[in-house]
């Protein structure tokens, strides 16, 4: 079950249809980009629980951050990548027949229908990475770090950011 997944059940979890909330469903899934998904998962249960309205995602953050480690101020050193979290972020997406991937290139052409999200895909090698340990090592893609770098910002913000670039194109 990946974030999509989760995000998924938890507006089903509200009555509410994933695909005819498709925008809201994508801001949902950018806005709790920078926790794992096993954090994300169990943030959608708590609020599930409880009665009442569909949680605001500004909520869902929240209760993220209370089970998310990546959020504490731990912060070795500075990294071009992970910019300090210590995880290291990729662009997947989804096709309408459900099929996913990942994007290889800042020149993917985006079809209606795709869905795009950040995700984790591991550990970053250099010293923040270390309070992952069970996270295997993930070492961004060429293309992301010679354009992260051309821009001057890191590797998963420029992830982050490109994600909702072919979102909006999508
Ligand atoms: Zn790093």
């Amino acid at each position: 079950m990946d974030r999509v997944d989760i995000i998924h059940e938890f507006f089903l979890d509200f009555n509410k249809k994933p695909f005819a909330n498709e925008e809201l469903v994508k801001h949902f899934i950018s806005r709790t980009s920078d926790f794992e998904d096993n954090v994300l998962k169990v943030a959608c249960q708590e609020l599930s629980g409880s009665d009442g309205n569909m949680p605001k995602v500004q909520q869902l953050v929240s209760v993220c951050r209370k089970y998310s480690q990546s959020m504490s101020t731990f912060q070795a050193e500075d990294c071009d990548i992970c910019g300090g979290s210590g995880l290291v972020k990729m662009v997947e997406y989804r096709n309408l027949e459900g099929g996913k991937s990942s994007v290889y290139s800042m020149n993917f052409k985006p079809e209606k229908g795709q869905m795009f999200y950040s995700t984790v895909k591991g550990r970053c090698k250099c010293l923040n990475g270390e309070q992952y340990p069970a996270y295997p090592f993930f070492e961004p893609p060429s293309f992301i770090m010679i354009e992260a770098i051309k821009q001057g910002i890191t590797g998963n913000y420029l992830v982050d950011n490109h994600c909702r670039e072919l979102n909006e194109i999508s």
